[in-house]
């Protein structure tokens, strides 16, 4: 495997929760589901914690959006005057038109999985000795 769990990059690259790496970070797995498309789940399905880790937290995903559409704006005008040098100025703006509207949802996704990743640290499935203590303090003590 490429990517070990444990790694951000495991989260990233299989779309799961970047707490426990084993629940589903998104609604439905298919960035092309449109009417899913981009919906984080609000908990993990496996660890129970919060995906999302305040009100609109993954707003900021756009600054990292924008980023990919950047590179991949970038990457699809380098890939065309390699391999085809007589486009015309026309055939490359269309060619990148096309080439973001089809990977738009795939990069919409990813970024969300990117951003979540940068603030979320991986703690495996059970709550952590961190979490327990935190826990406890928080529970109304016994009468
Ligand atoms: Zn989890």
């Amino acid at each position: 495997m490429l990517f070990a769990k444990g790694t951000k990059m495991y989260s990233i690259a299989h779309k799961k929760c970047p707490h426990c790496h084993e629940g589903e970070f998104f609604v439905s797995r298919n960035p092309y589901n449109l009417s899913k498309a981009g919906e984080v789940n609000e908990n993990c399905s496996v660890c129970k914690r919060k995906l999302s880790i305040e009100p609109g937290f993954y707003y900021g995903a756009m600054y990292v959006a924008y980023a990919l559409a950047v590179a991949m704006y970038v990457s699809i005008y380098v890939a065309t005057n390699v391999l085809y040098p007589s486009a015309s100025t026309l055939v490359q703006i269309l060619l990148i038109i096309g080439g973001l509207i089809l990977t738009g949802p795939w990069l919409y996704a990813l970024s969300k999985m990117i951003w979540g990743n940068f603030f979320i640290a991986y703690k495996g499935v059970e709550p952590t000795e961190k979490e327990i203590l935190e826990l406890g303090k928080r529970q109304v003590p016994k009468a």
